[in-house]
């Protein structure tokens, strides 16, 4: 019989082989884990500072939908129906009608053809671009676009030409030097870090004078940006162009639909492409039934269209206060205000906290170096009061630095 090694008689040097795996991360550069919880627009930190309860200004569930009723009794209900795990892919045993519905309804809301559920954006992106690219594809992307569509362009093996931040002429320029069969342009809609976004409509004009696919990912704008009306809800910053043949759109329900999961809106024949090779969909267990369920609530509720109207009043009343201070220009609910250096935003992003409001500080890697900047982000359901006391408490802490 051979013997089974346990940690008792484990070679000497087989800890410190794990220990030793990592270089230490300076202690400002660590992320931190310290635990919270979540209620409404309150988070309660466990991190030995005071208040232990903070009003939240860094949720990006925008339209405060992940606790609206309508969606959490869709959950709990379907939960009863159909328990909790789906049990296996879509492919094996898991393709309930629930998902096509929800699929029908994103894809008839936003203009295309048709939608395809992943589990997450993270899994959408990896997914989308190593199912669209190989070593003969080459793409051209924003320098800030999301790590999920850096990531994707990694594993896809495809030519990657990265354009300055927003520089459509430098993308045209970019676009001229590497002619290919098989081209793909790749932007975030609204950007995560800096509130800012792509400009949709010179996009589109470059996919169709050079004939490229573009893909948008509009993770933070669906739901927040676009025309607001009773028709339509906000639809995002692709609103004119949803059913455009050479558009693939990627959204998530993690952001303003208060849940978990992404999906991906194109045409027909491009979408069903996309199902037969996408392997983050076909090879991982399909979203849990409830959370379909919960989605087609939030969907509705978008489209009521009040909570996007809310949210806006709230992105104005907040910036018509703020006026003056070193915030990045934004009309999205990401508000960011610059900081430099990271010891800076921490300390920014402490004395907030101690003053009863959480907005984490965000560092390099996630931001470039020197623009550690404080991710504020508004929700429809901040009230007026929250805003005005923010807003004090940002003057106060830039008069201190200034003085
Ligand atoms: C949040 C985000 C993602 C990742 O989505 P998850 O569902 O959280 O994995 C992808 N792209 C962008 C632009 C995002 O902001």
């Amino acid at each position: 019989m051979t013997a089974i090694m346990s940690f008792d008689n484990r070679q000497n040097d087989a800890t410190s082989v794990a220990d030793s795996w990592f270089d230490a991360t300076p202690e400002h550069l660590q992320r931190r884990f310290s635990g919270s919880t979540q209620q409404q627009l309150m988070i309660h930190l466990k991190d030995g500072l005071q208040p232990e309860s903070c009003v939240n200004f860094s949720s990006n569930d925008y339209l405060g939908l992940r606790f609206h009723p309508d969606v959490t009794t869709a959950a709990i209900t379907a939960i009863g129906h159909w328990g909790l795990g789906s049990g296996s892919s879509r492919m094996v045993a898991a393709d309930d009608p629930t998902f096509h519905l929800l699929e029908q309804e994103l894809a008839a809301w936003k203009g295309y053809q048709s939608g395809l559920l992943v589990g997450s954006g993270m899994l959408a992106n990896i997914g989308l671009i190593q199912a669209l690219a190989d070593r003969s594809t080459h793409i051209f992307a924003d320098k800030l676009n999301h790590a999920s569509l850096i990531d994707g362009m990694r594993l896809s093996t495809a030519h990657v030409h990265r354009y300055p931040h927003l520089d459509i002429d430098k993308l045209e320029a970019l676009l001229i030097k590497h002619p290919a069969q098989r081209r793909m342009i790749v932007s975030d809609g609204v950007f995560s870090m800096d509130g800012d976004y792509c400009a949709i409509d010179r996009l589109i004009q470059l996919a169709e004078r050079y004939q490229t696919l573009l893909l948008i990912d509009d993770a933070h704008g669906i739901g927040v940006m676009g025309t607001i009306d009773e028709t339509c809800g906000a639809r995002g910053l692709t609103e004119n162009y949803g059913g455009h043949p050479q558009l693939i759109e990627v959204g998530t329900f993690g952001k303003a639909f208060g849940g978990y999961g992404a999906f991906i809106l194109g045409s027909d024949r491009l979408m069903h492409g996309i199902r037969q090779r996408m392997r983050t969909m076909i090879y991982s267990t399909a979203m849990p039934l409830a959370m379909a369920a919960a989605m087609r609530e939030s969907l509705k509720l978008i489209q009521q269209s009040d909570l996007s109207k809310q949210l806006h009043q709230n992105i104005r009343l907040f910036k018509s206060l703020t006026q003056g201070l070193p915030k990045m220009d934004s009309d999205s609910p990401i508000q960011p205000l610059m900081a430099g250096d990271e010891n800076a935003a921490l300390s920014y992003s402490r004395k907030l906290r101690e003053m009863g409001f959480y907005v984490p500080a965000i560092r390099p890697p996630t931001v470039p170096k020197g623009t550690s900047r404080l991710r504020i982000t508004l929700c429809a359901n901040h009230e007026a009061s929250h805003i005005h006391g923010l807003a004090d408490a940002l003057k106060q802490l830039t008069r201190e630095t200034t003085a």
